[in-house]
């Protein structure tokens, strides 16, 4: 847990002022409290199963208060970077979250490789025509889709297998279905509203609490969430399309242009927050979440330059470059997805579900 991030915890003496204090413990639920005892009793299979390890928002409440200094949201946060690197088979997660050099040279070295085949990927190129000689375009394509199907089956079979778990000793089948129902709408409900995120910005003691609801962590991390799935959406219907969408007032490109603000906005106030350190929940940045963040903003800053370029016309190198680091940004972060801290956005929704499901 350490190399994952965590403090001391094992300085954690049981006393349950964490749970006390966080406002996402509801009833009996000794939250976060049972999570760093399992930790402490070395517990790994029960903290990894358990779904409530995604509940957490990471607000330092319970930070603040921990008499030990134990630092559950921090112990909370490596959790999770453990989880992921668990549920991804090759192993690169977790050298990703534990090695800094690692980090570096990857991300560097994929960025390399994507300008490379962005520069040197035209049947003409003699450089294509080296590489597609010796292994056939089409073998390439299909490793890149198989590679895909791979992470993608792999997070979902993790997710599946929170909610399994779920279903031992529960109650008859129709009871099971209308309690599904139910908490899949909790579920959406929830990562529209983000509503147990405002709770603890609205606790009586945050320092969330007066700010205005823009400056707020719960507003900040719904527009880099809604930005992203709008940034998609728009990209998707671009391809389905087949329009390249140069006019500003196409519907693709509103979309992309609303979402690309959204996410710009959110992605600069975090790292605005980080810098400043703002508040405890602010101070331990990792590499992965400096990554993260600026991959999230570099490619919405490159977007925009290059809706302005392409709608003015600017041709030119530097543009050409600029349009090459937003490609090369947004592959990274896509092909990055289950061996970043994005994996938290399939996780945290299918815990949700685990959590509004159990309650029923
Ligand atoms: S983490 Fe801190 S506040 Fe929570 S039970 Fe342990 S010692 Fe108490
Ligand atoms: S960081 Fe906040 S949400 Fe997470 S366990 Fe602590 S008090 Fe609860």
């Amino acid at each position: 847990m350490q190399r994952y991030g965590a403090s001391d915890f094992t300085a954690c003496y049981n006393c349950g002022t964490c749970t006390a204090v966080c406002n996402l413990s509801e009833k009996n639920s000794e939250f976060p409290r049972k999570l760093v005892r399992y930790g402490v009793l070395g517990l790994k299979e029960e903290a990894l199963a358990d779904p409530a390890i995604w509940l957490c928002y990471a607000c330092g409440s319970c930070s603040e208060t921990c008499p030990r200094g134990a630092d559950p949201k921090n112990y909370m946060a490596a959790l999770r970077r453990y989880a992921v690197a668990r549920m991804e088979p090759t192993g690169l997660t977790r050298l990703l979250f534990t090695s800094n050099p690692f980090s570096v040279v990857f991300t560097a070295l994929l960025a390399v490789l994507f300008a490379f085949f962005m520069l040197t990927v035209k049947p003409d190129h003699v450089i294509s025509r080296w590489i597609f000689d010796w292994m056939p375009e089409e073998i390439i394509h299909n490793l890149g889709m198989g590679l895909f199907i791979f992470l993608g089956l792999s997070m979902v079979v993790g997710g599946l297998s929170m909610l399994v778990k779920l279903f031992k000793g529960k109650p008859a089948q129709e009871k099971r279905i209308a309690s599904l129902w139910k908490a899949f709408v909790e579920t959406v409900a929830e990562l529209i509203s983000m509503k147990r995120f405002r709770d603890c910005d609205a606790d009586e003691t945050s320092y969330w609490r007066d700010k205005p609801a823009v400056l707020k962590p719960w507003f900040v991390h719904l527009t880099i969430m809604w930005g992203f799935i709008g940034l998609l959406l728009a990209t998707a219907l671009d391809f389905i399309l087949k329009d390249p969408a140069t006019t500003l007032w196409l519907p693709t490109r509103l979309i992309g242009t609303a979402a690309g603000l959204s996410m710009v906005y959110g992605a600069t106030v975090s790292v605005v927050y980080r810098l400043k350190k703002v508040t405890m929940s602010y101070e331990d940045s990792r590499l992965a979440d400096w990554l993260f963040l600026g991959a999230l903003w570099l490619a919405g800053i490159t977007g925009f330059w290059m809706e302005i370029a392409v709608t003015g016309d600017y041709s030119n190198d530097f543009n050409r470059i600029i349009f090459m680091i937003h490609t090369v940004v947004s592959m990274e972060l896509v092909l990055l997805f289950a061996f970043s801290k994005f994996a938290h956005a399939i996780y945290r929704p299918i815990a949700l579900f685990a959590h509004f499901y159990g309650k029923k």
